[in-house]
């Protein structure tokens, strides 16, 4: 039976439940992970489209001319992921990092070769048997690369577009450049790299650690009255090849739990408990706080309060932006080089520019009418214009009127934009500009 571990004046609050498998739960989050890390691009859900120059995300189709939703949602995205890191530590590297779960895949990959190899070919020599573990490895990784970079070009590229270049074998555009570096790179990783990637080269692992402060989650050794074994499992289940007895603190530990399952696993069968636990911080305990269940997910602070509240606000504001865009841009400039035209017929024309583009996912029909000029009439579109879903135009049309109807200089109208289907009436202020009474016929004739 388990003996209740004896908590002294700073024991960090213990987030660790007696029992928790953290490899399970870690394997169950991960295998979610895939499957969305794979599902975003190919429905559509996210992609930064360098081809078609759009931003999809979560059944928003935002154009690159939208840049201040897709800056905004940007920087929400880096800010959910700053304020995961102060919270919760390096919880996105060892339960939601692709490259990790990718690591850990070919870790557990090679190891299964390998067993298999060394217990079947007991005959051959141990580098023979190395070799021959190793040739599998890459056999299988190599259509495995394929498909991950694949994957993940298509967050850039459209998956049908990605997917002709690739049965053409297509190295000679761009997209088909990337695609193979792309899986060069990925081959190499998962080949040689794996976890050194993390302490090597990625800086999310240096940004996390100093966004951490005294509240934040991490994987903490405890053992106030020397009840370590030293069997060093915790040492041999580390997948960063640490010993978490040194320090909470140090720089390759990705708070991925290993270790305190193969604690809890040695301990627990002599009836004691783990050394190693997750813990808020190095902060002592306060015990009327943590009944608190705010304080028990990790909002321990102001600060992790405020940040929470912000963020609340920023995804409702976006969210709301988002919602509040129309797919139907239309906008009306005039062309003030020439200020009017008068034609053979004797009418007033004053020339503008209709700038359209139907970033919707049905066809549009866009109408122009006039308000508040009677003699007024719209010359070049008045049957109106139809733009098909991606479409973007630019036409010019006329706004005439005989000049006996109309006040000479400037007169005040409005131009109303409809469009079909259901999209709110624009009304937009412009002026008609009529020859002044005394004026000389200095304007251009046609
Ligand atoms: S020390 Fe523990 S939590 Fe940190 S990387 Fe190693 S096994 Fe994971
Ligand atoms: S697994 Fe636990 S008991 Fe064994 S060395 Fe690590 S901390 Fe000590």
């Amino acid at each position: 039976m388990a003996t209740a571990q004896k908590i002294s004046k700073n024991t960090p609050p213990r987030v660790t439940l007696p029992g928790t498998k953290f490899h399970r739960v870690r394997k169950t989050i991960q295998s979610i992970c895939v499957t969305i890390f794979i599902l975003l691009p190919l429905f559509d859900v996210m992609r930064v489209d360098l081809v078609r120059q759009r931003f999809y995300f979560f059944g928003a189709e935002l154009w690159i001319s939208e840049f201040s939703i897709i800056f905004l949602t940007m920087m929400f995205l880096w800010i959910l992921i700053a304020a995961m890191a102060m919270i919760y530590g390096r919880f996105y590297c060892g339960y939601l990092c692709p490259q990790m779960i990718f690591s850990e895949a070919a870790n557990a990959i090679e190891k299964g070769i390998a067993r298999v190899v060394n217990r079947k070919l007991t005959d051959i020599s141990p580098r023979a048997r190395r070799s021959l573990t190793l040739g599998v490895l890459f056999v299988i990784l190599l259509p495995a690369s394929v498909f991950f970079s694949f994957v993940f070009v298509s967050f850039f590229i459209p998956p049908a577009d990605l997917f002709h270049r690739l049965l053409s074998f297509d190295i000679r555009t761009a997209g088909g450049l990337v695609g193979a570096s792309v899986t060069l790179l990925t081959f190499l990783d998962f080949a040689f790299l794996r976890q050194r990637f993390c302490t090597a080269i990625c800086p999310y692992g240096y940004l996390q650690n100093m966004l951490a402060d005294r509240h934040t989650l991490q994987v903490f050794f405890q053992d106030d009255s020397g009840k370590c074994i030293h069997c060093d499992k915790c040492v041999r289940a580390c997948p960063m090849g640490i010993d978490i007895r040194k320090s909470s603190h140090q720089l390759e530990c990705t708070h991925c739990a290993e270790c305190i399952d193969a604690c809890s696993g040695v301990l627990g069968r002599m009836g004691r408990q783990t050394l190693i636990h997750y813990a808020w911080g190095d902060a002592g305990r306060n015990e009327a706080a943590e009944r608190r269940w705010y304080r028990r997910i990790g909002f321990r602070d102001g600060k992790r309060i405020a940040v929470l509240v912000l963020l609340t606000l920023y995804a409702t504001g976006l969210a709301i932006v988002i919602n509040m865009r129309q797919p139907v841009m239309v906008r009306i400039m005039p062309n003030r080089i020439t200020l009017y035209t008068k034609g053979p017929d004797g009418l007033i024309h004053n020339t503008f520019r209709l700038v359209a583009s139907n970033r919707g996912k049905t066809d549009a029909r866009v109408t122009l009418s006039l308000a508040d000029l009677p003699a007024a009439q719209i010359v070049g579109v008045q049957d109106g214009i139809t733009l098909k879903p991606g479409d973007a135009l630019q036409r010019e049309f006329d706004v005439t009127a005989a000049d006996t109807a109309v006040a000479p200089g400037v007169n005040h109208l409005r131009i109303l934009v409809h469009v079909d289907p259901g999209q709110k009436d624009q009304s937009l202020a412009e002026t008609f500009i009529a020859p002044m009474e005394s004026a000389a016929p200095a304007v251009k004739q046609n």
